[in-house]
């Protein structure tokens, strides 16, 4: 089969592999049908990401038709269509139970090593790297999906595959973000970053009640999309002055009630992740010239109001203004997608047609010219703000 495949820092191919097959009772395989580039995927071809090997198939967000089943998976069945979250769950472990998906214990086969190099572990996540159990991704024409009788999705199809494919990672990552706000009738949100992401959390901030959302980035073709959304924008390449002075100024003074950083490791670091780490040791890591997202957010957020962090940061972090957290007495919250807490929820919403996920979709090409999209996405060439991949 097709798939893409990470052989370095900015180097992605479409090579011929083998196709997967089932290893255990729970999985199933998925013919996909759509799958798409996340700004996590970036991460990877950015090089911020330590453990990944070359020939390591990419991709967490596809979705597809059940081709094979596993004996012991009772849920799904074949031809069944699926939405696969990317975080892995075994359903069992405490993590599970409590709901917290995203830090199951147990699907993560790297996780002494994870432990061994960051001193923490997430879930097993697909097309990510050795440290988080190196499961091959859903950019290819078909996957293996392990514990399949946990998180996927059951599509009907009356939803085509672009209203539902985002079902599985940033959708419910914005609409995380929004609920980590705790969102009041009266609130000011202000989001950081118009990407995919950044687009969700400002679509969920309305839809849980918020007043008014400023959005911030300096693409305006993003910029222009959040505007068609509601919110007022703020292009930090065109401001006089500090971002938090402009948020104060537009709040009567008072700074946004709600922060959301949906920007991540973009904004913190221009070297390498071996780089950064050598930084880290040495204690002395620069920002970049731009402005920093999450700094910024805690600098703007109102005295007592919570700052929201989706954003991926890869286990450091730079210049934080902790002192400023702590004398506001902020609320911080952040944390890899629980997706099962929210998918059902989220797949009525679309259903019922209060949303339709596919505004953010400006590119769509086959597999084969991924490596030639993941360029445009990174660089935000024409227009870019959402890329799907048809196998
Ligand atoms: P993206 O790279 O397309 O978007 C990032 C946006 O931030 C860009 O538009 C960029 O111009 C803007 N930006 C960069 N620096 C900025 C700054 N200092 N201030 C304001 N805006 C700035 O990525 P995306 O797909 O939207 O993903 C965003 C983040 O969310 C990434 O870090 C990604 O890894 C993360 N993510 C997290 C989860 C989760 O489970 N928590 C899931 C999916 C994605
Ligand atoms: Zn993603
Ligand atoms: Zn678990």
């Amino acid at each position: 089969m097709k798939a893409l495949c990470w052989h370095g820092k900015g180097d992605i191919r479409c090579d011929s592999v083998p196709d997967p097959k089932i290893e255990d009772g729970r999985d199933v395989i998925v013919k996909v049908t759509a799958c798409a580039i996340c700004g996590s995927d970036l991460h990877l071809m950015d090089g911020y990401i330590p453990f990944m090997e070359k020939g390591d198939i990419l991709g967490h967000e596809f979705m597809g038709e059940v081709v094979d089943v596993g004996r012991a998976n009772k849920k799904l069945k074949v031809g069944d269509r699926v939405v696969v979250p990317f975080t892995i769950c075994c359903g069992e472990c405490p993590q599970c139970l409590r709901g917290n998906w995203s830090v199951c214990e147990r699907t993560n086969r790297n996780a002494d090593n994870a432990i061994k190099a960051f001193g923490y572990q997430t879930a097993g996540l697909f097309g990510y790297s050795h440290l988080t159990g190196a499961f091959a991704g859903g950019q290819a024409e078909y996957v293996r999906v392990p514990y399949a009788d946990v998180s996927p999705i059951v599509i009907p199809n009356g939803i085509p595959d672009e209203q539902a494919l985002f079902l599985g990672d940033i959708f419910p990552t914005g609409w995380m973000a929004a609920a980590n706000c705790e969102i009041e009738p009266t609130d000011i949100v202000a989001v950081w970053g118009c990407g995919p992401v950044g687009q969700f959390c400002i679509k969920s901030a309305f839809m849980q009640g918020a007043a008014r959302v400023i959005a911030i980035d300096n693409v305006q073709e993003r910029l222009a999309l959040a505007q068609l959304a509601g919110a007022e924008i703020i292009n930090f390449d065109e401001i006089d002055g500090t971002i938090p002075d402009r948020i104060k100024d537009i709040t009567h003074g008072h700074g946004a009630d709600k922060c959301i950083d949906a920007v991540g490791a973009e904004s913190h670091a221009t070297a390498s992740f071996d780089a950064v780490i050598d930084k880290v040791k040495a204690a002395t890591l620069l920002g970049t010239d731009r402005p920093h997202a999450l700094r910024t957010a805690i600098m703007a957020c109102r005295p007592g109001g919570i700052v929201s962090v989706p954003g991926v940061y890869g286990g450091f972090l730079d210049k934080i203004p902790f002192g400023a957290a702590m004398n506001k007495g902020l609320t911080i919250r952040t944390g890899q997608t629980h997706v099962n807490r929210y998918s059902l929820d989220l797949l009525r919403r679309i259903e019922e047609g209060e949303i339709d996920p596919s505004f953010v979709i400006t590119h769509r090409a086959t597999l084969e010219d991924g490596p030639e999209l993941y360029e445009t996405f990174r660089d935000k060439k024409d227009n870019c703000i959402k890329v799907v991949l048809t196998p």
